[in-house]
């Protein structure tokens, strides 16, 4: 589904996605109906320098001050870098890899961002985080604890069964009042594919109760009072009270993050589960990026780094000689058109990555 992000930009050359060639500052122009690809919005409003983006159109916009806001169903992402003033904050060459796969990050979409818990209301329900913020933050509650030990994929398809019974049921759709008159053995029914879905049945038809009873039909705000909910923990709470009350109180440590801080040696070998890396993550990385982190790594770790077998081939960091991890044998290549093959088969369209490196 379409999606909107701000880049802030002060670089002078943006191209590709917008078909719009040039436009007046402060003039918004569309495609027409039928068209799937941009939208862009240019408003002369000044913006922090702080995003950068390899992100260019086809022709320059003079005025550094532009904020352009880009709406497309193949957006690119855009995470903020490091700002230099960061780097010595941490481990050695925690800047230069956070960097480089944010950059990387521009050039693909992974399943978090259209399908992670975050996104995954405003995908169903588009504007819904704004339209409803109480109901955005039931729905987020809801598929947090459905992601456990499940793919964002399969996620993504039990919440959809989901708003669509609850729409059929009740006038208020996929909300807190809907959910709660159901039995466990319907909500059951409607998250069968996702794992381990009988005890979340369980956790979501109890965690009902306990919203209505003790948090006045909201989700509470503070962390000790989320990890009460059954089935939640401190890594849905940090995420759940990021997203959904915009409270940055700690990092949400996805098994994504959790491995590649491992890996790049940004924790110790002694951080053996995500809440030990999530303390040793807030020992020293600036607070700015405790948002960002997660879902910037786990696209990562969802599609370039995925688990046991990284592509290391197209990955800069390996590239770069940043990785302690990486690949030797994938690094020198040469890649085979199997290889290419077997590359375009990821969880998310690689194509641009792989022009660029291969
Ligand atoms: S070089 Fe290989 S192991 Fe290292 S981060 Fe990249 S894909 Fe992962």
């Amino acid at each position: 589904m379409p999606s909107k992000r701000v880049i802030s930009s002060s670089f002078e050359t943006l191209t590709k996605k917008a078909k719009v060639l040039s436009v007046p500052s402060g003039k918004t122009v569309g495609k027409k109906a039928g068209h799937t690809d941009s939208r862009v919005e240019i408003k002369t409003e000044k913006t922090p320098a702080s995003h950068n983006a390899d992100i260019t159109f086809e022709k320059s916009v003079d005025d550094p001050r532009v904020k352009i806001e880009l709406e497309s169903e193949l957006q690119p992402n855009v995470f903020s870098k490091v700002d230099p003033d960061d780097f010595n904050k941490g481990p050695p060459s925690w800047a230069q890899i956070y960097n480089t796969v944010v950059q990387m990050r521009s050039k693909f979409l992974a399943p978090v961002d259209g399908q992670g818990c975050e996104s995954m209301p405003n995908t169903i329900t588009p504007g819904l985080k704004v339209s409803n913020p109480k109901k955005y933050r039931f729905q987020l509650l809801i598929s947090l604890m459905l992601s456990s030990q499940t793919k964002d994929e399969v996620n993504y398809e039990a919440m959809v069964n989901l708003n669509k019974g609850l729409e059929k049921k009740h006038a208020g759709g996929f909300c807190l009042e809907a959910m709660s008159e159901l039995s466990e053995i319907e909500i059951d029914s409607y998250i069968c594919k996702v794992g381990f879905h009988n005890r979340k049945a369980q956790y979501i038809a109890k965690t009902c109760q306990m919203l209505k009873s003790e948090f006045n039909g909201d989700i509470p705000n503070r962390i000790e009072d989320i990890v009460r909910l059954p089935g939640v923990g401190p890594k849905m709470g940090y995420l759940l009270l990021q997203a959904g009350w915009n409270i940055n109180s700690g990092i949400g440590v996805d098994v994504h993050l959790h491995r590649l801080a491992l890996l790049w040696h940004w924790v110790s070998p002694k951080a053996t589960t995500p809440e030990k890396c999530r303390v040793e993550l807030e020992s020293w990385l600036p607070e700015k990026y405790w948002r960002d982190i997660n879902p910037l790594i786990v696209g990562f770790g969802q599609v370039v780094c995925v688990p046991r077998a990284g592509n290391c081939d197209i990955c800069t960091v390996g590239r770069n000689g940043l990785c302690p991890g990486a690949n030797k044998r994938l690094l020198k290549g040469p890649v085979s058109e199997e290889r290419k093959v077997k590359l375009m088969k990821q969880r998310a369209d690689l194509t641009t990555l792989i022009n660029d490196y291969l």
